[in-house]
């Protein structure tokens, strides 16, 4: 078993926190595991707890039709969240509820080791940036280690408020020129300077 089928195993049948109670389905999350791109949003709603898949009801849509407008299909990506079990009434995960479910976001990254990680809203965008609005960031990329974090709105927010649907497109507009940037970087590094020293943004 790989180590991402490990990880979907005992998000499966995890009870680390109360959000297990009350869940239908566990979601670990969808896509290969050779990903450059992850998508992380916050936690699963009433769809993907029935069908136990990220991503698959309204803001699912929106964020398929986001990807395919820089031609790039869900199956190309990792999408996950911050908590993998449905909160009740769609209330924000809790504290104690998001740390007890950082391991095994934490093991996916680590097993899947992307790229380029975009955040979707606030509870994902404190893996790079605490302490600062979704308002001032978005878009901003952040390099952290390997990894090249881009803090976005939360696709169910872009659909009820207009204001975020433009700024979540103008994101995702820039995403295609982030990659190919990223491989003149890595070629950068092989030719000279250790990642480390190299100023990216
Ligand atoms: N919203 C999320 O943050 N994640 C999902 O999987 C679905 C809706």
């Amino acid at each position: 078993m790989s180590e991402l089928e490990t990880l979907d195993a005992q998000i499966r049948q995890c009870t680390l926190c109360r959000l297990s109670r009350a869940r239908t389905h566990a979601v670990p999350g969808a896509g290969p595991a050779n990903a450059r791109i992850m998508f992380i949003g916050e936690a699963p709603g009433f769809h993907e707890d029935q069908q136990a898949l990220p991503f698959v009801g309204a803001a699912g849509r929106f964020l398929e039709g986001l990807l395919a407008s820089i031609n790039l299909t869900r199956e190309q990506v990792f999408i996950t969240n911050v908590v993998k079990c449905r909160p009740p009434d769609n209330r924000d995960p809790q504290p104690d509820e998001i740390e007890a479910c950082r391991s095994y976001l934490d093991g996916q990254i680590a097993a899947i080791a992307p790229k380029v990680i975009v955040t979707l809203g606030r509870f994902s965008m404190q893996l790079a940036y605490s302490g600062v609005s979704i308002s001032r960031v978005h878009g901003q990329p952040k390099r952290i280690g390997e990894i090249v974090y881009v803090p976005m709105f939360h696709p169910a927010a872009a659909l009820h408020q207009p204001r975020y649907r433009s700024l979540i497109e103008q994101d995702f507009d820039r995403l295609p020129e982030l990659l190919s940037g990223l491989q003149d970087i890595a070629s950068d590094e092989q030719r000279a300077a250790p990642p480390e020293q190299l100023s990216l943004f």
